[in-house]
Order: structure tokens, then sequence, then C-alpha cells
């Protein structure tokens, strides 16, 4: 049997880029990645990451004339349901990409530093010791069933979390699968404007209160991507993206391709660790609430992983629960807080009509240039924008133009939101505390609900999802 140090699963970005930092560290690095190499990540082509992200992560930018390059994009204002008040965005600096071919990039860097990388190759099932603990894969190609050993099987298999979903029950990486509820089904149409005097980069912008629409580049400068993410379906997503059309005039365009994918929508899972495992990527549901993004954010997790691993494996350490547990504690610090805190107040936010939010838009309340411009980042309110927020709510509640139900959703919102911040902020140090945390945890959750709850009921009911 072949041994490794680390086995990972799937080549897409975020196992590329862990096997590539890991072999460059030094460690043995198999990669077994299901599709042929010519088909990896042909879900669909054009992506997007800010370039700050990709800067921290260590993610080369390609040269114009490379043939991954896109474009280069500063993000366009949030708009009204109705296509008015725009919020502008600070620029902030977007890379477009073409995704298999900077997968491609990826995956040559990591076999650059020594990663062995089989495409073809598919993930059965975890090889285990006498003891039950993982010590290695399965997988089966063209030629047959393999088996390799491993310290470490890092599950980067996106939502279908290959290696994850195997873990047994009394494991503390949840081993959960995604419902349609928890996934945001996303379909992007590449459009070109019918009149050659429509300026598309006059146009991109993003509607939050469709819980995502987008108009953003698609690489041709006559045309744009227009973009819709819903829960439980894409014909769900469909139906949404009708109602925005609908609402919101835009000039006429012709729909040269409709691509289709899936990224998660959820909470992360608590731990990623367990002895000889991590997850990592889409298989722990890391996207960002506000979008479903995930490509850099995972790789928040993906650093400290790195860093921790790395010491544990130059020290001689065994990679235990134990001793990877400062993973999923740094994470929380890192990013989990500040995600997963942020998904109840959506909820709340996202939860009123679109009469209610048009109103808000114009008022600059709850959706303000302070609050939306800053594109979630480093937002602080204070006491005087507080003061303010409350009292456009009150105004609004007394004019009429927001029910108290809605302020009720809201407010649950929020207090939500600081529930969950303080209990992330108590993640135990170390496993032992884990399940007494989770079982907070997991009621907490229950009461807060999925995504989906706001989902438009009426489209739901019409097409016999509930
Ligand atoms: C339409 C659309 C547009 C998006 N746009 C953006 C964007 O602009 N920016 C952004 O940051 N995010 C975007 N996302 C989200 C982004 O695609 C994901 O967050 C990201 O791809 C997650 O990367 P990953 O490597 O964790 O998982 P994936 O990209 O899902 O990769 C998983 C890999 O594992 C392989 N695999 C699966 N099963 C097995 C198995 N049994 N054995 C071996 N290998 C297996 C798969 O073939 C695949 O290569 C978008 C998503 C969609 C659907």
């Amino acid at each position: 049997m072949e041994k490794f140090d680390i086995i990972v699963v799937g080549a897409s970005t975020t196992g590329a880029w862990f096997a590539r930092q890991m072999a460059k560290r030094g460690h043995s690095v198999l990669v077994i990645e299901k599709n042929e190499k010519e088909n990896v990540s042909r879900e669909y082509d054009i992506f997007h990451m800010p370039k700050k992200e990709m800067e921290r992560s260590g993610l080369e930018i390609p040269s114009a004339d490379e043939k991954d390059f896109g474009f280069t994009f500063d993000g366009g204002p949030m708009l009204s349901p109705y296509g008015n008040y725009p919020k502008k965005n600070v620029p902030a600096g977007i890379i477009g990409l073409h995704k298999h071919d900077y997968i491609m990039r990826m995956n040559k860097y990591a076999e650059d530093e020594g990663a062995k990388i089989i495409f073809g190759a598919t993930f059965v099932d975890f090889v285990k010791d006498e003891w039950g603990k993982v010590c290695g894969a399965k997988y089966k190609t063209a030629e047959g069933e393999f088996e390799a050993e491993a310290k470490l099987v890092a599950d980067c298999s996106g939502i279908p979390a290959v290696a994850r979903t195997k873990m047994p029950d009394d494991s503390t990486v949840e081993n959960y699968k995604l419902t349609p509820e928890d996934i945001f089904y996303v379909v992007i149409y590449y459009v070109v404007y019918d009149s050659p005097d429509v300026d598309p980069e006059a146009l991109h912008a993003s509607f939050l209160n469709y819980k995502a629409v987008w108009s953003a580049p698609s690489g041709n400068p006559r045309g744009a991507i227009l973009g819709i993410g819903g829960n439980y379906s894409y014909a769900y997503a469909e139906e949404i993206f009708k109602q925005w059309q609908k609402n919101v005039p835009w000039p006429r365009y012709t729909v040269e391709k409709a691509e289709r994918g899936m990224t998660p929508y959820r909470r992360s899972v608590y731990s990623f660790v367990d002895n000889g495992f991590i997850a990592m990527g889409d298989a722990g549901c890391m996207t960002k609430p506000t979008c479903g993004e995930g490509c850099t954010s995972s790789l928040v997790q993906g650093q400290i992983a790195v860093d921790v691993i790395d010491e544990l494996l130059k020290a001689g350490k065994p990679l235990t629960r134990d001793n990877m547990w400062p993973i999923n504690k740094k994470y929380m610090e890192a990013q989990g807080i500040a995600f997963d805190s942020m998904r109840p107040l959506l909820k709340g936010v996202v939860s009123m009509s679109f009469d209610e939010a048009e109103y808000l838009f114009k008022k600059d309340v709850i959706f303000s240039t302070k609050i939306l411009g800053g594109g979630g980042e480093d937002l602080e309110l204070t006491p005087a924008d507080i003061a303010q927020l409350v009292a456009g709510i009150g105004g609004a509640v007394v004019k009429g133009k927001l029910k108290p139900a809605t302020v009720k959703k809201i407010v649950t919102g929020l207090l939500q939101s600081m529930e969950v911040t303080n209990l992330y902020k108590q993640y135990p140090e170390t496993a032992e505390g884990y399940w007494k945390w989770k079982e907070k945890a997991d009621a907490l959750w229950e009461k807060i609900g999925p995504m989906s709850d706001i989902c438009d009921q009426e489209v739901v009911k019409r097409l016999g999802i509930k």
C-alpha cells in the first residue's frame, strides 16, 4: 500500500490549494479527483475572487493575456427590490477568471511542489486501523480499486462531502448531508444586450431582497452575467428571477448560454477535525452568508489548517482530534463567528416585503449606504448610527410603511445573531467540552431554522415544494 502524509479528496479550489501548501512544506500528498483532468470544475465558466482575498491566500493573479484570466471588476451597488436607490460599494477589486483553466493552474502548482494527483479516481471509503481510526482511503479508477495509507484524509469534495458523510455518528465532525433547504441553487445567464448603446458596466448591481440576483461582467464587453440563487431547486431560483424581471426595468437582452450549480447555504460544521480527518471547503460549509461564494472564504480555515498540521507533522506528533483542535477554535475566531452570526440577522432583514424594503432603501434605513456600502467589512455603528437606525425604523412603523410583525422578525434576527456570537465565543478550547457546547448550539440553530424559511412561500406552494 502506498503511504502518504496526507490524502486530499477533490482537486478543485480547496483541494488543489491545500495540496500545494502542504507539499510546499515538505509533506507527501496524494490527491484523488473523481473527474478526468479535462472535466474538472466545468460546472460553470466564470468565477470571481476579490484581489485582496487572493493575495491573502497566496493565489496568483494571471496576467491579461493568459487563458484563465477573464477581467477585473470593481463590483456594483446594491439596489432596492424595484431597482432604485443605489447604495454604492467601495471599489472591491475583483478578479474574474475561467474556472477550469484556473483550477488547472492550481493543480499544476500543487504538482510542481511534489503532490501526486490522480484524476478519474473516486473516493470509495476510509481505510481504518484496528481501533477504527481513519488511516487512509480506498478509491477506484478505471483500472480497479486501490488503497493508500495516510496520517490525514482531507475531505475537499464539495457539497457531496463524500468522506465527511462517512464519519461515524459519535465523531466530532458532523456527518450530515446537505438537503435542498441547505443549498443555494445558482443559475447564471450569459446575456448580450440587444442594443449596442447599453453600457453593461453601468448596470452591474446586486439585489439582496431576492436573496440574490445580480449582474456582473461576463467578459463580453456587450454582455453580462445575470445570476440568481435560491433554495430548494433551480426551478425555484428561476421563478424568483422572473419576479425580478417583472419588477426591475432592464434593457432587452439575448441569453447566449445558461449554467447551473450548487453552493452550500448554511452554517459551517461545528468541528472540522477528528482523528486522522479534516473537512475543508464546501465540504465543511464555509461559504459567504450573503452570496454563497466559497473559494476564498474556505481558505481562511485552510490557512489555519496548514499552519497547525505542518507544525504537528514537523514535530512528529500524530494528527489526532485533540492535536488538531486549535483549527476549530481559531477558525471560529477568524471567520466562523462573523459568518454564522450573520445568517439569522440576514433572515430577519430579508424576510420583509419588497414594498417595505423599497421604502427603507429610499429612507437609507437598514439598507443604508453606511451598512451596505462597505461590503460587510469593518462595519462599525456608532451610538449615533444606532439611534438613527432605531428612529428610522420607528418612523417607518408610525407611517405604516413597515409592519410591526416585520420589526419583530428583524429584532428576533438581531437577538439570535447576538446569541450565536456569544455561544461561538465560548467555543471549547479542547475537544473535551465539545459535546456540551454542541447541545447548546443545536438548540439555538433549531430555533433559528434554515435559510430556506425566507423563501417566497407562494412560489414554494405553486412549485409543490412543500
Ligand atoms: C454558479 C456558481 C457560481 C459561483 N461563483 C463563485 C464565485 O464567483 N466566487 C466564489 O468564491 N465562489 C463561487 N461559487 C461557489 C464556489 O463554486 C464553491 O464555494 C467552491 O467551488 C468550493 O470549492 P471546493 O474545492 O471546496 O469544492 P468543489 O469546487 O465542489 O470541488 C470538489 C471537488 O471534489 C471532487 N469530488 C467530488 N466527489 C468526489 C469523490 N467521490 N472522489 C474524488 N473526488 C470527488 C469534484 O469532482 C470536485 O473537483 C459559485 C458557485 C456556483 C454554483
